[in-house]
């Protein structure tokens, strides 16, 4: 069984139990990991509380080398850490590959980043006086992690939270905490103790204490919008920082003049992708009414191409769904979609010959209308819902039309299409012609109910810091604008 990992060591939980985690594509266990108390939770905030302070202390310069050691423990660990999070998450092993090169990129920008970045000299107000800024560290940062990306998530939050200074309490998904708990023992091991802890367990057990407990300053949040507010009311009532990355249901426009050998693979893979459990996934597609016929067409003939089964298999395209939970939601939501009106072309139902675990089938919804359930939930599993606009405005129109602003994506070579899209689709991210694609040294968050706050690019650092003012005059001596005030009677009006 894997222990927790605080204060530089496995732990043991003081009163916590025993979970199972299942292989979502056979159903075989993989491990057990400790399901951890809330005790467990504020003994590691103690840990990262006292840690905290000698890590701001390491210089940036050594804090920098031990970062970019980060990275390079990470590589070494590439091919162990992505065939676990293949055997506790289901995603094909290649994109957990890439998940760990990404992890390490990251680790490698943050480090750099803040070498150079502290704060900022400002122009003073009156001679003889100096004025800078030093960006400082919230503290211990609570970093709790959703199952679909658990390392990339998990560092997106870790490295500039660790770049600013801050130590970190890390919370994984219940379903896949053991990548995270591998890295924690052989990438983060030669931080000083205490600065990285992981503590196993639920989000209304580990997820709260955390939350609620008076050494953590800022709660880092990926997850569904739900749990996201539920947390923003928690940390409200002590005043804490949040920084809260939430569901989406993002629209893809392909537009007229899209190339269709690119755009059908494109809008495929921005929906299938880790089988749709993806927060920028293409949960609202809408296509041109002039080409449509022949968009959905080959959309389906492509979408039954994809090779779902083990994602250890490497000719797998598609893993399966993350729990039994999550297929009956997926299933229960394109079921009551039928019902309100949509049509099925391909898919729709479990993929038994794909092995025992919970496999379904990359499927394809036309007539889709506005008010349907696979537009108006995120729907977190394969299924491409297509909508059939009029033309580029009535396209630009229905896609801003949302509660939610993650990502946008369209395929067009028209800039009037592009940018006019641009402008009225309220998204943290907008990608035209290249869909999900992220940049380290660029924000990514969403607005409206997909959150607040960014991460990546120097928001993300900053999400972890916040400005000291520091006035310095030279020359102490009293001022004219001091008390008694009626030296100031000639001044008055
Ligand atoms: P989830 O909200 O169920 O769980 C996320 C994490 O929160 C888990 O670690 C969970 O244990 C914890 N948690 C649950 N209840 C809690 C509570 N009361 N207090 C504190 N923590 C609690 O999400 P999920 O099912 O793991 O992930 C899917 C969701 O995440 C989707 O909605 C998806 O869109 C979203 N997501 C968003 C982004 C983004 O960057 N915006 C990225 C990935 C996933």
């Amino acid at each position: 069984m894997k222990k927790l990992w605080i204060d530089g060591q496995s732990a043991p939980s003081r009163e916590g139990g025993v979970r199972r985690i299942v292989n979502p594509a056979t159903l075989e266990i993989v491990d057990e990991v400790v399901e951890a108390t809330a005790a467990d939770a504020r003994f590691a905030a103690g840990r990262a509380a006292a840690a905290q302070p000698g890590w701001w202390a390491v210089p940036a310069v050594e804090r920098a080398r031990l970062l970019h050691e980060v990275a390079h423990a990470m590589r070494q660990d590439r091919v162990e850490l992505a065939d676990l999070l293949t055997r506790e998450g289901g995603k094909p092993r290649i994109e957990n590959l890439d998940e760990v090169e990404w992890c390490a990129a990251c680790f490698d920008y943050y480090g750099e980043l803040a070498r150079h970045s502290y704060g900022n000299s400002v122009p003073p107000v009156a001679p003889h006086q100096v004025n800078f800024t030093i960006k400082e560290p919230l503290g211990v940062v609570a970093a709790i992690v959703p199952f679909n990306y658990p390392l990339l998530l998990l560092v997106w939050k870790i490295a500039p939270a660790l770049a600013a200074g801050n130590s970190v309490v890390i919370k994984p998904s219940e379903l896949t905490p053991l990548a995270t708990l591998r890295f924690a023992q052989q990438g983060l091991a030669h931080l000083p103790a205490g600065v990285v802890n992981v503590v196993t367990g639920t989000g209304p057990a580990v997820g709260e204490a955390l939350v609620d407990d008076p050494h953590v300053q800022c709660i880092a949040f990926t997850g569904s919008t739900a749990v996201g507010t539920r947390i923003a009311e928690r940390a409200a009532r002590h005043l804490k920082r949040v920084n809260l990355e939430l569901g989406g249901i993002d629209p893809f426009i392909v537009f007229e003049d899209a190339d269709l050998d690119v755009a059908v693979p494109g809008v495929a893979w921005a929906r299938f992708l880790n089988s749709g459990q993806v927060c920028t996934s293409a949960k609202r597609i809408f296509v041109v009414q002039s080409i449509a016929g022949e968009f959905i067409e080959r959309f389906v003939e492509h979408t039954r191409t994809l090779r779902v089964g083990n994602g250890m298999d490497p000719d797998t395209d598609m893993g399966p769904l993350i729990s039994q939970t999550a297929i009956e939601r997926v299933e229960a939501q394109v079921q009551r979609s039928l019902g309100e009106g949509a049509r099925l072309l391909t898919g729709g139902a479990r993929l038994p010959e794909a092995g025992p675990g919970w496999f379904y089938a990359p499927t394809v919804l036309t007539e889709v209308t506005p008010s349907q359930t696979v537009v108006c939930e995120e729907v977190f599993g394969p299924v491409a819902s297509i909508q059939v606009v009029r033309d580029a405005d009535e396209a630009i129109a229905a896609a801003a039309r949302s509660e939610y602003g993650l990502g946008a994506n369209i395929y067009t070579k028209n800039l009037e299409w592009a940018m006019r899209a641009m402008s009225a689709i309220k998204a943290g991210t907008f990608w035209v012609n290249d869909p999900l694609t992220d940049n380290d040294a660029a924000p990514f968050g969403g607005m409206r109910k997909s959150g607040m706050g960014r991460e990546l690019g120097e928001e993300g650092l900053d999400a972890f810091r916040e400005p000291k003012h520091v006035h310095i005059d030279f020359v102490p001596e009293r001022k004219p604008y001091w008390h008694p005030y009626r030296n100031r009677r000639g001044e008055l009006p």
